[in-house]
């Protein structure tokens, strides 16, 4: 489903992903964790060429392009394969809910207006905003901004979803109903990556979940397995620091 092949990218020489290879499978909702600045979202907009990668190679549902080799038209190709969650949600500011929906369907999609229509519309019902379609950004609370991004993502029927730490920008309150979102999303098969610092929600709702260090996976497993049992004692400490800053409650 997506593969990634010996993936490598730096910054002004620092090798941030450093070889990378990774393979995920339909439906499969992969965590991605590791310290501020370890890669993460690196990774993600190098799976869809935000950030070019020198090297490497990425498969996404058979779709195969060399980063070397990419073209304009590739690129395009593999961003219809994608999308893509921020953690500042990234709406038009100027467009309501609904047409933020509609948009990539439209313009990418081709879809005439009034299925594109239906279709936003059918998606906000998904995300519990029946009643918000025709409000603008500005009058939508972080979360309800952020649950419309994702349904328009979803309304994309992309191959892989990826959310890079899509509630670190929400209001405490707030981030419990985007992670329901994004649990109802998982539930029914869509393929993800996920860069969050929701450890409880990530062990719940992921299936496998990978800890970038120094531009390599340096665990790889159920997070079950990673977080209760890392191998790594760097890891260890981490999830512990982690754990104990932000949830004193809870011990590993
Ligand atoms: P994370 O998401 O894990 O916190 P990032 O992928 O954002 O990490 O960043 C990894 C490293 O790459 C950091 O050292 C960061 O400063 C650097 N970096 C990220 N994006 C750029 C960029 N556009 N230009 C230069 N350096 C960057
Ligand atoms: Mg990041």
């Amino acid at each position: 489903m997506l593969e990634l092949k010996e993936l490598t990218k730096s910054f002004g020489g620092n090798l941030i992903l450093d070889h990378l290879n990774l393979q995920i499978r339909e439906g499969d909702v992969l965590a991605v964790i590791g310290p501020s600045g370890s890669g993460k979202s690196t990774l993600l907009r190098c799976i869809n060429f935000l950030e070019k990668p020198e090297k490497g190679a990425i498969t996404i549902d058979g779709f195969f392009l060399d980063a070397e080799k990419a073209r304009r038209k590739d690129i395009v190709e593999l961003r219809k394969k994608t999308a893509m969650v921020f953690q500042q949600f990234n709406l038009f500011r100027q467009k309501t809910a609904l047409e933020n929906v509609m948009e990539g369907l439209v313009t990418v999609k081709k879809f005439p207006k009034n299925e594109a229509r239906d279709r936003a519309a059918h998606f906000l019902v998904k995300v519990g905003l029946e009643d918000r379609m025709g409000y603008y950004p500005k009058h939508l609370s972080g979360g309800q901004q952020q649950r419309v991004a994702i349904a328009r993502s979803l309304a994309m029927e992309p191959s892989v979803l990826l959310l890079d730490e899509p509630t670190s920008a929400l209001d405490p309150e707030l981030v419990g109903d985007v992670l329901n979102t994004i649990r109802m999303a998982a539930s029914e098969g869509y393929t993800m990556v996920l860069v969050s610092h929701e450890l409880e929600f990530v062990r719940n709702a992921a299936n496998r979940a990978i800890f970038l260090e120094h531009g390599r996976i340096a665990e790889d497993g159920t997070p079950e397995r990673v977080f209760n049992n890392p191998r790594n004692e760097r890891i260890k400490a981490f999830l512990t620091r982690f754990y104990t800053s932000r949830s004193p409650e809870f011990n590993i």
